[in-house]
């Protein structure tokens, strides 16, 4: 008998090999295997007519290979495999390209099924044909019923498996558990929602009865459902209980505000904090001063304000007598943040150290030193903040900017540089509420959902490669009325050198042929920290009305007299990307503008994708529609973002499940006893997430 946790490669009918290979995609046990779900099913317990077929509509049908051949084309390389498959109401020809090999399984006589969409000949012939259908050939074995005859479930591939493979290991293994799997929910939570028993759920996902209601949306079935519960439910648990933890830790005491600090802090403010901007502050500030550590996300779109936020929560912590940190992903922006901290607390007798890479020696030795005695209360860096020499005298307050720009094991490293640690994580990529759960799911959230006053709307246009030249007039009118223009070129992979050379390449051409009469700045990311360092100095100050830059600019930077965006190859980002560096203009009181210049190949699909960025300035519609286009995976970014792998919940399509099982598991971990390790939930917790529930934590 197998179990789910039996490894796959003492499955009768896997054996070491195939098992080898199905590790390299992650999947080790039998309940690996299970749930790898169906991504369709198909209604085989009727056939469509050959007759009945339509065009442009999906069906399936089942009949007999009577010819097939393979041809090749005047095109060269290009081979065309032709089957005609006859049922009793006619016959369809199925067409192949460049798969030679279907010769050897789609063979005359040989009975098949065929799925696909039907569309007209080409090429001056008459009917219909199917280009490419996914198709099944079928032997007639014994175990035929598990193929035809009921709704089959069709599987995204494996290594060296075939769905009919995948389908019959499946069944297999189904018909080997046990009859009764146990639940690993708390008692009543499954009955109270109807859910069917574990063995079942896993049964029918696969192989539904004919009644179960899968038209539409696949993967909503109740036995689905289940299966996503579950899934949440112990992935929310993990962030329950981490954060419980890090309530129940021990605390030193709350941050104490009085009028003097709050006259203070207001001191600081060039402006009035917008209501937003208030709010957000409030309960940072409810978070400094209470006994349990802040954990708290703030989010808002791109030129809302947060900086500033941010700042007078460090202000608060260093009028207590503590330290505060503040990590950027970048350079330029943390150079930018400092001079912008410097410049504001210039009254208030706090000093403000910068710490990147590029402080060595000496310099960096005595700001090392500063921050051990507590001269030096609030610092400001890139990844440089993390390197284990750097060590404060009371840490109380770590920022982190752009967050998503760092991986969890970072966010944690600078937590633990303190005592307690206050942790405050800013994004400016508005992220939709259920994949901040399911990443940030121990975090609080505040948002700053409006932007300070006086701000008017981008303009953003759609150019294509023709209309260069009017697009440079354009900047050159803009400069003459003394603003200033950014022409971003992509560098989509750190270290591509050819865009590099790109970005490199366009700077001489704007300098020398079209913008001979002014300074054009270059910045990107391999320069020397002096020469980016200056560069951005001389756009910063004016002196330069043109900076091209690679995406190093995306995140943060703060010039109020730029006024255009230029973004070269436009479709090569993702729409997130784009506002982000839309983000960079409209910052002071000028109109301002964005102009998406378009490459020659850019297709129909994409320029669709660009004109959403023209039609709407709000990120966390944009967001939710490059999260929709995207997917989490990219657009998060990287691997490293904390993005856990769901195997069958969909953020984007089961948020109602998600939010159920979050606030049933936040309910079991509020318990007056929570689960503690070697509870059943705690173990079955650690068998789903291993290895991630210690990082589970932002930190
Ligand atoms: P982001 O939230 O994208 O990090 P920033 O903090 O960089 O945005 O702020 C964008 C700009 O708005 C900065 O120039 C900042 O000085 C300005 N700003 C922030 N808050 C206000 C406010 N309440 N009134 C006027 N200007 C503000
Ligand atoms: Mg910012």
């Amino acid at each position: 008998m197998v179990d789910l946790g039996t490894p796959l490669a003492e499955v009768k009918g896997i054996g070491a090999r195939r098992a080898e290979e199905l590790r390299s995609v992650g999947l080790v046990t039998v309940e690996d295997f299970l749930f790898h779900l169906p991504f369709r099913y198909e209604d085989r317990s009727q056939f469509l007519p050959i007759a009945a077929l339509l065009p442009g509509v999906r069906g399936t049908v089942r009949g007999r290979v009577v010819t097939a051949v393979l041809r090749r084309t005047r095109m060269r390389g290009l081979t065309i495999f032709e089957a005609v498959v006859e049922d009793q109401s006619g016959a369809i020809r199925a067409l192949f390209f460049n798969q030679p090999y279907l010769r050897t399984l789609l063979v005359q006589g040989r009975e098949v099924i065929l799925y696909g969409e039907a569309t007209p000949a080409r090429w001056g012939r008459r009917g219909l044909v199917l280009q490419a259908p996914q198709f099944e050939v079928l032997t007639h074995d014994d175990q035929e019923a598990i193929h035809t005859g009921r709704t089959v479930p069709i599987y995204p591939r494996l290594p060296g498996l075939s769905t009919r493979s995948i389908r019959r290991l499946m069944h297999d293994l189904l018909a080997g558990l046990p009859p009764v799997l146990p639940d690993p929910l708390p008692a009543g939570m499954s009955s109270a929602r109807g859910f069917p028993p574990r063995r079942e759920a896993l049964e029918r996902v696969h192989f539904p009865p004919a009644d179960d209601r899968l038209e539409g949306s696949p993967g909503r079935s109740p036995a689905h459902h289940r299966l996503i519960f579950e899934e949440f439910f112990f992935l929310q648990l993990g962030f329950a209980l981490a954060r419980r933890r890090s309530d129940a830790a021990p605390s030193e005491p709350g941050l104490r505000v009085d009028d003097g600090i709050r006259a203070r802090l207001r001191a600081v403010l060039p402006f009035h904090l917008t209501e937003a901007q208030k709010a957000a502050l409030k309960e940072i500030a409810a978070d400094l001063m209470s006994a349990r550590p802040m954990n708290r996300l703030l989010q808002g779109d791109v030129g809302c304000g947060k900086t500033v936020v941010a700042l007078l929560a460090a202000l608060l912590v260093v009028e207590n007598g503590f330290q505060a940190a503040f990590m950027a992903p970048t350079e330029i922006l943390a150079e930018q943040h400092h001079r912008s901290f410097q410049r504001m607390l210039q009254g208030s007798g706090h000093r403000v150290a910068l710490l990147t890479a590029a402080v060595k020696g000496a310099a960096r030795r005595q700001i090392l030193q500063g921050l051990r005695t507590g001269a030096i209360p609030i610092l400001i860096g890139t990844h440089a903040l993390i390197e284990a020499d750097v060590q404060f005298r009371c840490l109380r307050l770590a920022v982190i900017d752009e967050q998503h720009r760092f991986g969890v094991a970072q966010r944690a490293t600078l937590r633990r540089k303190g005592e307690r640690t206050d942790v405050l994580v800013m994004t400016a990529t508005p992220i939709p509420r259920t994949l901040a759960l399911t990443v940030y799911g121990d975090l609080d959230v505040s948002v700053i959902d409006r932007m300070p006053p006086g701000r008017r709307p981008i303009q953003t246009l759609l150019r294509g490669e023709s209309a260069r030249g009017e697009v440079y007039d354009f900047l050159r009118r803009q400069i003459a009325a003394g603003r200033q223009v950014y022409v971003v070129y992509p560098l989509v992979e750190e270290g591509e050198r050819a865009d590099l050379k790109a970005a490199t390449a366009m700077h001489g051409r704007l300098s020398r042929n079209v913008f001979p009469d002014r300074r054009v700045a270059l910045v990107h990311g391999r320069q020397k920290p002096e020469e980016r360092d200056a560069a951005m100095a001389d756009f910063a100050a004016g002196r330069a009305p043109i900076l091209v830059a690679t995406t190093v600019v995306e995140v943060g930077v703060d010039v109020p007299n730029a006024t255009v965006m230029v973004i070269e190859h436009a479709e090569r980002f993702g729409l997130s990307q784009l506002h982000q560096l839309r983000g960079r203009v409209g910052r002071g009181s000028h109109e301002s503008f964005c102009i998406l210049m378009t490459g020659e190949e850019t297709t129909e699909e994409a320029r669709r994708r660009l004109e959403i960025m023209c039609d709407t300035g709000d990120g966390f519609l944009i967001a939710r529609r490059d999260l929709e286009m995207r997917g989490p995976g990219e657009f998060l970014g990287t691997r490293q973002s904390g993005l856990p792998d769901l195997r069958i919940g969909d953020i984007l399509r089961d948020g109602d499940i998600l939010e159920d099982a979050r606030r049933e598991a936040f309910a079991v971990a509020a318990a007056p006893l929570p689960p503690a390790p070697g509870h059943p939930l705690v173990r079955h917790l650690q068998g789903r997430w291993a290895g991630r529930l210690g990082l589970i934590q932002v930190g």
